[in-house]
């Protein structure tokens, strides 16, 4: 950054200095380190709103960078989307988190007590154009003999706005073979909602910014006329609705009254190590 000259508009920022450095340093740093295997999974568990069951989880990513500590997906990801790593990285994600619902599934001896936990995992926009993302998909499926009705992939509303055929393709196909979309960060994006019909989802993710306004008590009226409009809307579309960033009990009710299928947040469970999901999935049939 410039020195300070005078002009308030130029003031050095030691701050944003660090901050880019840190984000060249990372961005040199980032495509070896799938390599150096320094990427792992945490999962949060997604949550039946009616009976409180665990049924599946997301998987978010992070990295253990070997001088700054654990970073956060929001870190690193638009660097792996700007410098091409997604595909690769979002393939491993992917991959691991496949297996861990196949891992899952196998300790829970059938998971007839459980029924299958279900596996969400994020996909970036740059994977929904690369060609491999379906091929890829069905040769995890494939290696790991997980069903398609066991994966969710979540794709950002933004990123299906506007959305050309070419794009939904690779969904379409995805879709018909009976793995889960899911519209993440919904009611942000100002998508035309009759256009949903457009879309092969089967999931809204309702944007964490309706559950924060739903901490009030009454909550914002507008906001609840919203979120009523969308579950109905949603419902009559046959597609289910997940609530994120439940922060308390009286979020989670507020989103049970109007009518929300599922939920996740801290209130139920932070992102954690796949041995916890287990735990939590078990304690919740021995409850
Ligand atoms: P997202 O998909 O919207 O994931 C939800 C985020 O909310 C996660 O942040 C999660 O840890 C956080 N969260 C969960 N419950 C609560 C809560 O009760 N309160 C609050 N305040 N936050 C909560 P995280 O793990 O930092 O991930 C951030 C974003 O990074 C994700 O947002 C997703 O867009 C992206 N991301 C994570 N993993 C992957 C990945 O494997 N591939 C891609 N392409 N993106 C990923
Ligand atoms: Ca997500
Ligand atoms: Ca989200
Ligand atoms: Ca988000």
């Amino acid at each position: 950054a410039k020195s300070a000259g005078g002009n308030r508009f130029e003031l050095a920022d030691p701050e944003a200095d660090a901050r880019a450095i840190t984000r060249h340093g990372l961005t040199t740093a980032l495509p070896t380190a799938l390599d150096r295997g320094e990427f792992f999974i945490e999962y949060q568990p997604l949550v039946h709103l009616g009976d409180g069951s665990v049924r599946g989880a997301e998987a978010l990513v992070r990295w253990l960078h070997p001088q700054h500590g654990v970073l956060s997906p929001d870190r690193f990801i638009p660097l792996a989307e700007h410098t091409g790593l997604i595909v690769p990285l979002g393939r491993w994600v992917l991959e691991q988190s496949v297996r861990q619902a196949r891992e899952w599934r196998d300790r829970h001896g059938g998971a007839e007590a459980l029924g299958p936990l279900r596996i969400n995992v994020n996909l970036s926009p740059c994977q929904l154009t690369h060609p491999g993302l379906v091929q890829d998909t069905v040769d995890i499926l494939e290696r790991t003999g997980v069903a398609p009705e066991a994966l969710c992939l979540e794709v950002t509303e933004s990123a299906l706005i506007g959305a050309d055929d070419d794009l939904l393709k690779p969904l379409r196909r995805l879709a018909e073979m009976g793995v889960d979309i899911a519209l993440d960060d919904f009611g942000t994006g100002y998508s035309n909602l009759a256009n949903l019909r457009r879309l092969p989802v089967s999931v809204l993710k309702l944007d964490r910014s309706f559950t924060q306004s739903m901490q009030q008590f009454p909550a914002d009226p507008v906001d609840l006329k919203i979120v009523e409009g969308i579950v109905s809307l949603a419902h009559s579309l046959d597609l289910a609705v997940t609530v994120e960033g439940v922060e308390t009990g009286a979020q989670a009710e507020q989103l049970r009254l109007l009518g929300c299928d599922t939920a996740q947040g801290w209130y139920y469970a932070r992102p954690g190590p796949p041995e916890r999901l287990h735990e939590l999935a078990l304690a919740d049939t021995t409850a």
